[in-house]
This record gives C-alpha cells, sequence and structure tokens, in this order.
C-alpha cells in the first residue's frame, strides 16, 4: 500500500519511511502537514501516519480538516506517552488508531495492516481470491496452496487489484501504489513486466487487462484458459 507520514522529528521520520518501504509498501513522508496535505491531494493513498506534535499548524487541526474534506482514508495517530488526552483528542477528531512513542516498526507495520482490512471490510488477515491466497504480513502469495516468490514490486501490483475486486486500476493509479516521490523513475514497461510475471508466476487468470483502461484482479480460476497478453 501506499502510506503518507507526517512526522516532524527527522531522524524518526526517515526511520519510519525506511522501515515502511522494507515492509514492501510505497512511502512519502514530509515534516508537515503543509507538505502532506499538498501530497493528500494529489496522490492516491491507502493510510496516514500522523505526528500530532507539528511546527504550525499541529496533526490534530490538519486531521479534522481532512475529516471535513469528507477524506475517509485510514489515519494512525502518533503521540508521546502520557498523553492520554491527546489520544482521545486524536480518535475524537477522526483518528482510526494510535500508537504511543517510542514506537517499534513491526507493530505500526502490523496496525497498518489491520487499518487496511479494516478499510476493505476484511476479518481475515489472508486475502483468498479463487485458487489465489495473499498474505499481507509475510507478504506472501499462493496459488491453490503453492507459494510463488514474488519480487517487492509484484506482491505490490497484486496487492493493489486484490484490495479492489472487481474494478479497473488504471496504469497511473497502479503507478501510483507502486512508487513514492523522489523514488527512481518506473521504467514505462515496467508495470507490463510485473502482471506478465505475476501470470507466469501464478496463473494467467490472476490479472485481467481491461484494453484502454487498465488492470483488474482475474477470475482466479485455475481452469480458465490462458488470459490475453
Ligand atoms: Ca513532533
Amino acid at each position: 500500500m501506499r502510506v503518507l507520514i507526517v512526522e516532524d522529528d527527522l531522524p524518526l521520520g526517515e526511520a519510519l519511511a525506511a522501515g515502511l518501504r522494507q515492509h514492501g509498501h510505497a512511502v512519502d513522508w514530509f515534516p508537515d502537514g503543509v507538505q502532506a496535505d499538498a501530497a493528500l491531494a494529489a496522490a492516491g493513498y491507502d493510510a496516514v501516519v500522523l505526528d500530532l506534535g507539528l511546527p504550525g499548524l499541529d496533526g490534530l487541526a490538519w486531521l479534522r480538516r481532512w475529516r471535513g474534506r469528507g477524506w475517509a482514508l485510514p489515519v494512525l495517530v502518533l503521540t508521546a506517552r502520557d498523553a492520554v488526552a491527546q489520544r482521545i483528542d486524536g480518535l475524537d477528531a477522526g483518528a482510526d488508531d494510535y500508537l504511543v512513542k517510542p514506537i517499534t516498526l513491526d507493530e505500526l507495520a502490523a496496525r497498518l495492516r489491520a487499518l487496511q482490512r479494516r478499510a476493505g471490510g476484511r476479518a481475515q488477515p489472508v486475502w483468498t481470491h479463487g485458487a489465489l491466497d495473499w498474505d499481507p504480513a509475510a507478504r506472501q502469495a499462493r496459488w491453490q496452496g503453492r507459494p510463488a516468490e514474488l519480487t517487492p514490486r509484484e506482491g505490490a501490483v497484486l496487492e493493489a487489484l486484490l484490495a479492489v475486486p472487481g474494478k479497473v486500476l488504471s496504469k497511473a493509479a497502479l503507478q501510483d501504489k507502486l512508487y513514492g516521490w523522489g523514488a527512481d523513475e518506473p521504467e514505462s514497461n515496467s508495470l507490463e513486466v510485473h502482471v506478465h510475471r505475476l501470470r507466469r508466476k501464478l496463473h494467467p487468470s490472476v490479472v485481467r487487462t481491461v484494453r484502454g483502461l487498465g488492470y483488474a484482479l482475474g477470475p482466479c480460476n485455475p481452469d480458465a484458459p490462458g488470459a490475453a497478453p
């Protein structure tokens, strides 16, 4: 998933961004709410990690503003130890979860997965569609129970399609899930390459090409004939 981090503590922000990237996510990190606000308006994020103590307008004020615009994406707030009132204010302002500093990366990643699950209306930690299983915690895909070795980017493409079964994602929307700003520019055909490899490693019916529009999750049916290239 693509995650936006708003944290003015530079070493912490850098560590969180690097750590979540290692967990296979596309991450953008900004030290203040003004830049984060502009980023949220410009790209499709799946979750926000929001520090409450920020320079200028604080995190709570930004959160209220975003909820006031009807933005429904999951927000996890970071708060200082012993700041119970701040946590309550954060939840009441529209936060979905919180973590008390000092935080551990593994817990942050697990809580983001839980938020993503809830946002997708899922209760099960492993996502299943036809013969396909995807475990977001282990970043592991299985076809008819058989594990497939996917690269982080292939996993990200598969997860983005699985998150919205039945919906067509444009190539631009999929690229959005793969690369944060400042990441190496994707090769023009890299998305096609990822899709080709997903079909080869799992099954041709995993990804459906919708001509002129983009890609959608396929039927994931082992008996389906080979998909169009
Ligand atoms: Ca802070």
